[in-house]
This record gives structure tokens, sequence and C-alpha cells, in this order.
């Protein structure tokens, strides 16, 4: 965790562009004084931005870019998708419809195992890979980080803690489920905290009250 408060001249505030609890919770985890992080849950007037850009990056810029134009708010947004080495690469930026429009984590994961039945360990290779964007307040300007995880997807969910996909993520070494790991477990060795990570020397510049990025 980077303690901002050491260096900031003052406190400044950081929009996360999401109201997905889970990520706000995983990222709040790693960012601490110095930063007062809010979300868009905090911020009901801020219309949802569609996620239909054909990449993870697209998705991820847009996200930040528009939601630091509605609110002139520095912002932080991340895409997130699975990528499965026997689907080549799917459900990857659909990740969050991949069972349909509207669908629930469940219907995901279920409509993921259905497409890995029979296929072998080797074959149910997989990647968690998060683009992380942050927009200056006009949405202007945007610089991107990626994180990656790599991991095997299990026969069955194990675990309940997280979300989407995280029950069938299993990583080999730890041998167990990323669901079946604390919030702190997860977030040492997870693609978003590793795309956190990169994005960390921009947030510290504007901590120091380098206004840029
Ligand atoms: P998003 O568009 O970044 O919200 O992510 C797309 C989908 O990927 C989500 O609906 C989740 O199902 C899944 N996802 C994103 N991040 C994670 C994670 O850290 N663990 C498990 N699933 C995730």
């Amino acid at each position: 965790m980077y303690n901002f408060s050491d260096e900031a001249a003052n406190v400044m505030d950081i929009l996360l562009a999401t109201r997905n609890r889970h990520k706000v919770l995983e990222i709040a985890a790693l960012l601490s004084p110095g930063l007062r992080v809010l979300s868009l849950a905090e911020r009901p007037e801020v219309p949802e931005v569609e996620e239909d850009a054909p990449t993870l990056e697209g998705n991820a810029r847009k996200k930040a870019a528009a939601v630091s134009a509605a609110t002139g708010l520095w912002c932080l947004a991340d895409d997130t998708g699975l990528e499965v080495e026997a689907l080549g690469g799917a459900p990857g930026v659909l990740s969050a419809r991949y069972a349909g429009a509207g669908c629930d984590y469940a219907a995901n994961n279920r409509k993921l195992l259905e497409a890995l039945r029979g296929v072998s360990p080797e074959r149910r290779r997989a990647v968690f890979r998060t683009v992380m964007a942050l927009s200056d307040p006009r949405g202007e300007r945007v610089v991107l980080e990626e994180g990656r995880l790599a991991g095997v997807i299990a026969d069955e969910p194990a675990g309940t803690n997280g979300f989407g996909y995280d029950p069938l993520f299993l990583i080999p070494s730890r041998g167990r489920t990323l669901a079946q790991l604390s919030l702190e477990e997860k977030n040492g060795l997870s693609h978003r905290s590793a795309a956190l990570g990169r994005m960390l020397p921009h947030l510290k510049r504007l901590a120091l009250g380098e206004r840029r990025c």
C-alpha cells in the first residue's frame, strides 16, 4: 500500500468510475490517506457509461474520460477481461455479458464451465487482464496501465469471496481459487492490484500537486 499522506500537499479526491462495490473495496484497500477515494455509488446522478468499445483499453479510457467530464474530478476506471486459452481468448472484453445482456455472475460461470466441459487442464489456462485508466478532470488526458494474473479454470466453483469468475479461477501455486482467498491475499497477487501498482507513480505525481497525467 502506498501512503500518499507522507508527501501530499493536501488531500485530493479520486473518483473510481464504478458502482461495483467489490472493485471499490479492492482498490480502496490499496490506496491510503492523502487520496480520498470516492466511487459512483455516492454519485447516483452520474449516468451509466456504455462499455461498447471493442477492447479493454477502449472501455477503460471511455469510462474514465466520461466520468471525469461529467464530474470535474480525477477519475480512475478499470476494465477487466478473462481470457481463456482453449476459447481463443474469450470471453475477453465480453466477460461481463458472456451469458447474455443483463446476466449474472452465476450464469457466466455456468456458461464458462459448459464451454470447457472435457477440456484438459493444460488448455484451461487463463489470464485475467485489467486495464486501468486515469483521466484528468476535463476528461481530455488519459493514461493507461495494465495488470495480469495467470491461472487455470477449475472444474467446479469453490469459495465465496470476491466476485465474478473468482470461484472458477484457480491459482495453481496456492491450490485455491481467487474466491477462496481473503481480500488481502487477492490484492497481493491480482491483475487489478498489478495495474494499480503501475498507476501509483501517476497518482503520486497528482498527490504531490503536479496536476498532469
Ligand atoms: P468489468 O467490465 O471490468 O466490470 O469486468 C467484466 C467482468 O469480468 C465482470 O462482470 C466480472 O464478471 C469479471 N471480473 C472483473 N474483475 C474480476 C475479478 O477481479 N475477479 C473475477 N471476475 C472479475
